[in-house]
């Protein structure tokens, strides 16, 4: 199968969020499965000065944007240490910027007029690169408008007419919302911009667009594509998304087995696997202790939290428990991240007040995450909502028992142990429902009680490493994908 996945980011060029690791190793296990797979992105400036070498290729094109003719030029990479070709869309005026989509959380005022351009530049790329595409892989907003110029200008165009379409939704809170004058930058006729086709509420949106015109859409996990055809998950859009349920799946994202492993795990105290876990896992412990400057106590559960400090993430109900706990339970509380200034000052003051058992770090540091990983006993998500999550699936993976909230990928994941079970059965984690503190408090009582029984967590520990949630299970289901995708071609929504 020959695939051309098209996407506003990858690791290692340029990344702003989980949609970059997805687009960094899709690719390489599609490769390693036998299909031609190739990347194109935009060469952001930090895409250029990524460190990995890239080629001019002596391609030039021209295409409209609004009343404008705009011009560009494709440079050639390769996803390092593998064969998989990467085209980045050189536009120096759109891309030659520091950030990729905005700075001081602001966006860029012409990001509709950047993403048009690179719709059209995917689409011209087709033909200037003599690419034969079964199956053009779409990501977010930023790609929204391929599958409508598919469909619509290139509907009968050799080479164009047999691609396959398949658009992935990774935050439904993203969605490129434009005022209404930015259609004419489209180049598409005014008919499109209607209810049913282009517009939201009297806007430009362009993942409603991709979502109207793709053949195929997904999502990073089952649960995620059944909760928003409905709100508030849909952000609005739950009832385009009803509308083509048919054509909605849920795949869930994988981890990179060989970064996220802790038997070669080079940031940790002790490398352990399935079978040393028992020896590896308290060292590990033990110098997270040192490292944050907690008591060294062997015995006292250690409870783990990295990600942004957004409402989104929980953090509001982490905040509520931490400060009851403090007072009242012995636990040891590790937190990493950065984000909403309020949470940033309510964890430093609970630190300062508490550093025998609360220890915060206000940063970015993926090295102290694989720590984290390693040394706590449990790991907390109790998101609002997730649409895949990866922590849970690197905690499994090193022995850390997942405390989170049932939605999305979280409640795809982690099968929760049943109140009052002398067994934890298929458990792999702990998991509540409702979204208040009280629950987690509740839940994270029962996942401290069995921390205490050892037979008991240590099967728990023993069923999440031995799961796989690697890519390249994740990549056989993109390929069965694929196949439906290009099944469906035929029968998609008429223009
Ligand atoms: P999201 O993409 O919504 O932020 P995910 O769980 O899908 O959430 O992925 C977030 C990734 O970023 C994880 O790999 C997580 O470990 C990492 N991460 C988030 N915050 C930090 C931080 N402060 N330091 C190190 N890694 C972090």
């Amino acid at each position: 199968m020959n695939i051309l996945l098209a996407t506003p980011e990858a690791v290692p060029f340029a990344k702003t969020g989980g949609l970059a690791d997805v687009c960094g190793a899709l690719p390489v296990e599609l490769a390693r499965l036998g299909h031609r797979v190739s990347l194109i992105m935009p060469a952001y400036r930090k895409a250029r000065y990524s460190g990995i070498p890239h080629e001019p290729l002596d391609i030039h094109f021209i295409v409209p944007i609004g009343s404008k003719m705009v011009s560009g030029r494709l440079l050639r990479s390769r996803i390092p240490g593998t064969d998989v070709d990467v085209y980045l869309v050189d536009q120096d005026q759109y891309f030659d910027r520091d950030q990729l989509y905005g700075v001081n959380g602001e966006d860029y005022v012409d990001n509709c007029e950047r993403f048009v351009f690179f719709a059209r530049a995917v689409l011209e790329s087709v033909r200037l690169l003599d690419l034969n595409v079964d199956v053009l892989h779409a990501n977010d907003w930023q790609t929204g408008l391929i599958p409508a110029y598919l469909k619509i200008e290139y509907a009968r165009a050799p080479r164009y007419e047999q691609i396959a379409c398949l658009l992935t939704l990774h935050n439904m809170a993203y969605q490129g919302r434009f005022w209404h004058w930015d259609m004419l930058l489209t180049g598409l006729d005014w008919k499109y911009f209607n209810w049913r086709q282009m517009e939201y509420h009297g806007k430009l949106n362009l993942l409603k667009t991709g979502i109207i015109y793709a053949d195929t859409i997904n999502t990073v996990s089952p649960r995620y594509a059944q909760e928003i055809q409905s709100a508030p998950l849909g952000c609005g859009l739950e009832g385009v998304l009803q509308h083509r349920r048919d054509a909605m799946y849920g795949i869930l994202n994988g981890i990179d087995p060989d970064e996220w492993n802790p038997a070669t795990d080079p940031e940790l105290a002790a490398n352990y696997d399935e079978q040393t876990v028992l020896e590896g896992k308290p060292v590990c412990k033990r110098a997270l202790q040192q490292e944050f400057g907690l008591p060294e106590e062997p015995d006292v559960p250690l409870l783990g939290f990295i990600g942004r400090l957004a409402e989104q993430k929980g953090i509001d109900l982490v905040a509520e428990v931490a400060q009851r706990w403090v007072q009242s339970h012995e636990a040891q509380w590790v937190l990493l991240g950065t984000g909403n200034p309020k949470y940033e000052r309510l964890f430093r003051a609970l630190a300062d007040r508490f550093p025998r058992k609360v220890a915060a770090r206000l940063e970015f540091s993926n090295p102290l995450a694989h720590r984290i990983e390693a040394g706590a006993d449990m790991f907390l998500m109790p998101s609002r909502y997730e649409p895949c999550g990866l922590n849970q699936l690197y905690s499994l993976r090193y022995g850390t028992v997942p405390v989170v909230r049932a939605t999305g990928g979280l409640a795809d994941t982690i099968t929760g142990v049943p109140e009052g079970a002398a067994d934890p059965g298929e458990a792999n984690g702990f998991v509540f429902s409702e979204y208040s503190p009280l629950a987690l408090d509740e839940t994270l009582g029962r996942a401290c009680e069995a921390y205490h029984n050892r037979p008991f967590w240590r099967k728990l520990i023993a069923t999440g490493m031995g799961q796989d949630w690697s890519w390249a299970r994740s990549a056989a289901e993109y390929v069965n994908l694929y196949e439906t995708t290009m099944e469906r071609t035929r029968q998609t929504v008429g223009v």
